[in-house]
């Protein structure tokens, strides 16, 4: 229903129009009954609905609604496929209409910058790329029901250590292709109702009040048309927070927010204007939930369920498969080990922890897909509350495995190790669970582990097992997915979406995390994650990108739609991808690419394209990707913009970030002309590569005593003297020169050149 907000804005007081700008408790929008603007519903998200009955709490200590426990968002980018991620986003609307929440809190789209972020398994990827687009599933699929999202945290919100004090220093170009690239394509494609702000300073002032964040980048530059709300307790100082594009704070304040954006207003520190624009942003969405509300909607449970089963499924990730130890014979002997098969951890703490309407039990997933005649046994291993091993679990254990045909070992993170709050300190899993997978290695030669975990773990033990599942935190259906897995009533098909060291210290972030008091300077810069174990020629643990099937895929036949482009084209790229194994299964096919040559530090590849594929024995399938400036492009601080710089880039096409099959070159030009502008410390080289400024110098030192040497430039010993004049400055040519050259025929020789 169309609404004249200017003249709704027009009829309320000031303290009015404030109000609007705090919630009226820890989950709601305040109304204004008498003008009939509604209160409207906020909650998490981002896995599943947390609605809480009666005490609230944003950190996961009361009960909520019971709601389906889809796979944390690190599974789920392990997917790789966004129509999958909104498929999981039309549920998770489906099911606030039916409570009558108005906003779900999340997407979280914050880059794993280290893996011992205690939020890890609610963040998407290591790669903005990546991480934006399945953001923006997720935000379309919940939005497509009439509910909104709030994208989060934004921005540089990468660890949990100090989290509402800490100041992250990134520098602009690090900050741009980085850490706000992943949040960029999900606001502009996907347009969230809310965004949500972090707690952390981002170069000196706190998220909540940055306006460079807040105004020029997410309303300005992205064109971001909803509210921007803090993270619950996310504001510092209220008005500086109103004036710098924080529309709404969370949660209520008491009035004593409200109360300074009055008295801001009052002083004139604060245009009233500011205030009827933010209040105009804030109506917008509460009537557009108010509109789309679905009065008496329901949902089905159990087909949520059977969605959650499929997702788990398609977000696990089988890390080794040796002599094809998966997927396991049906009806055979086979050993469960590990308390996590009967309590599962299937999803992360804190504000993101929910109540399943669910929970399957892993162990009972096995024996009902385990085949006439198998005989599934159970042993603990190890106590989940301790870290320290028990001889007669972990004999028990052993017994159990010598006597099956395969251990399957449950290990992974316990509740306590990871959470929202605090990082970790270390990548290793619990120490007794290391000792089990030794113990039950030295009996039974084919053991495969299965992990339950939100980020990566190192593995000393990964070479004693012959088998290794990366379920991550599963969600409510993990146990059925599991066992699909496992015994192959499905195919693996997720690919990792993060590198997992070897360890902990070949991490890029290693030396600057989690900082120095309240300052985390992201010196390693651009280089996180991949771009950095590439750049260092680190080998990983696994890299990211890597996944296997019980099938294989062949690729060939890589098409550019064009050898040289504009910088304002798009170019298309196919490549055919074939199943050349017996079962079915699904492939994801990554397209990074390299800048061969730039004036710029930039890393040696990078994810610009994905494609997820599902093929049948034998079947070929052509997989096409469009790129554009953006996938050639640096972000240029002086220029403020993205740029290319003209020149050859390499289009790279695999399986993974480190199994590069197929490659190409295609030169893109430019359409901006950056002009240099020279002075009288410009070096020779830097004058060099431009061809009229090149001319112009040369003439200039033929003029010198320098003139010998310049003959050479294009003789023998060309190399070298090119190399030796390369970075001597015009003024130092003067000096040089013995009076030969005066600092008058250096202006005129810089006037020359910088016409
Ligand atoms: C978290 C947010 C969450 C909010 C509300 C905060 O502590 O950082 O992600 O949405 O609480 O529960």
């Amino acid at each position: 229903m169309a609404r004249d907000l200017k003249s709704l804005i027009a009829q309320m007081t000031l303290e009015e129009k404030a109000g609007l700008c705090s919630g009226l408790d820890f989950w709601h929008t305040k109304g204004v009954g008498r003008l009939g603007i509604p209160s409207i519903m906020l909650t998490d998200g981002p896995h599943g609905l947390r609605k809480q009955n009666a005490s609230a709490d944003h950190l996961g200590l009361f009960d909520s609604v019971p709601a389906t426990c889809f796979p944390s968002a690190a599974g789920l980018a392990s997917s790789w496929d966004r129509d999958l991620i909104r498929k999981v986003g039309v549920a998770l609307g489906e099911e606030c209409q039916a409570e009558d929440v108005a906003v779900l809190l999340g997407p979280g789209a914050n880059i794993k910058r280290s893996p011992l972020c205690g939020r890890n398994f609610e963040y998407f990827s290591e790669d903005p790329y990546l991480s934006s687009r399945m953001a923006a599933g997720h935000i379309e699929g919940v939005q497509s029901q009439g509910v909104g999202s709030s994208l989060k945290h934004f921005a540089a919100n990468n660890q949990e250590h100090r989290r509402m004090t800490g100041d992250s220093v990134v520098d602009e170009r690090t900050l741009r292709e980085i850490y706000l690239a992943s949040f960029e394509h999900a606001v502009k494609e996907a347009q969230p109702w809310t965004v949500m702000c972090s707690y952390n300073k981002v170069n000196g002032t706190y998220a909540s009040e940055n306006r460079y964040l807040l105004t020029d980048i997410l309303k300005d530059e992205w064109g971001h048309e909803g509210f921007v709300v803090s993270d619950w307790g996310a504001v510092n100082e209220r008005a500086e927070g109103l004036a710098a594009g924080l529309e709404l704070e969370m949660p209520s304040s008491g009035g004593a927010g409200d109360r300074k954006i009055v008295e801001a207003v009052r002083s004139g520190k604060l245009l009233e204007d500011k205030l009827d624009r933010a209040v105009e942003r804030l109506l917008k969405i509460v009537f557009m939930a108010v509109d789309r509300k679905k009065e008496g909607a329901t949902y089905d449970a159990e087909a949520h369920h059977a969605l959650a089963r499929e997702v788990a499924r398609e977000s696990m990730v089988l890390l080794k498969n040796d002599d094809g130890i998966l997927p396991l014979r049906k009806g055979g002997k086979i050993a469960v080990i590990g308390e996590f098969a009967v309590k599962p951890r299937y999803q992360g703490g804190g504000s993101s922890h929910i109540k399943p309407t669910r929970l399957e039990d892993i162990r009972d997933e096995i024996a009902k897909s385990a085949g006439a005649g198998a005989q599934v046994t159970y042993s603990q291993g190890y106590d989940l509350k301790s870290d320290v091993s028990d001889e007669a679990l972990a004999a028990d254990a052993k017994k159990a495995a010598a006597a099956a045909d395969v251990a399957v070992v449950f290990a992974g993170l316990p509740d306590h190790y990871e959470s929202e709050g605090f990082d970790r300190t270390h990548l290793s899993l619990p120490a007794n669970q290391i000792e089990l997978i030794r113990t039950v290695a030295e009996t039974q030669p084919n053991v495969v582990v299965v992990l339950s975990n939100g980020a990566p773990v190192e593995m000393p033990w990964i070479g004693s097992v012959k088998g290794l599942l990366e379920a991550y935190l599963g969600g409510q259906a993990l146990g059925g997915a599991i066992a699909d897995l496992l015994f192959g009533d499905a195919n693996p098909s997720g690919k990792l979406a993060e590198t997992f060291p070897k360890r902990l210290e070949h991490n890029p972030s290693y030396l600057n995390f989690p900082g120095e008091g309240d300052r985390v300077e992201y010196k390693e810069g651009l280089f996180v994650g991949y771009r950095y174990y590439d750049a260092k020629a680190i080998e990983p643990l696994f890299p990211f990108g890597f996944g296997l099937s019980y099938t294989t895929f062949d690729y060939s036949n890589l098409v550019i739609g064009g050898n040289a482009i504009r910088d304002d084209q798009e170019v298309e790229i196919t490549v055919d991808v074939r199943n050349a194994g017996n079962r079915a299964g699904k492939e994801i096919v990554q397209l990074y690419v390299r800048d061969v040559q730039s004036s710029v530090i930039r890393p040696l590849k990078e994810l610009k394209g994905f494609a997820k594929v599902e093929l049948q024995p034998g079947e070929k399938k052509s997989v096409s990707f469009t790129l554009d400036k953006r996938s050639f492009a640096f972000y240029d601080v002086s220029l403020k913009d993205w740029r290319v710089e003209t020149g050859d880039f390499e289009i790279l096409v695999g399986r993974s970030s480190r199994d590069i099959v197929l490659s190409s070159l295609i030169s893109v030009e430019s359409t901006v002309a950056v002009k240099p502008v020279y002075h009288r410390n410009s070096t020779v080289g830097d004058l060099m590569v431009h061809p009229e400024a090149a001319a112009a110098v040369m003439e200039w030192i033929r003029k010198t005593p320098f003139g010998a040497m310049a003959a050479d430039y294009d003789g023998e010993g060309a190399e070298m003297m090119q190399a030796m004049m390369k970075y001597m400055p015009l003024r130092g040519l003067v000096g040089f020169s013995g009076g030969a050259l005066s600092e008058e025929e250096l202006e005129g020789l810089l006037k020359r050149v910088n016409v």
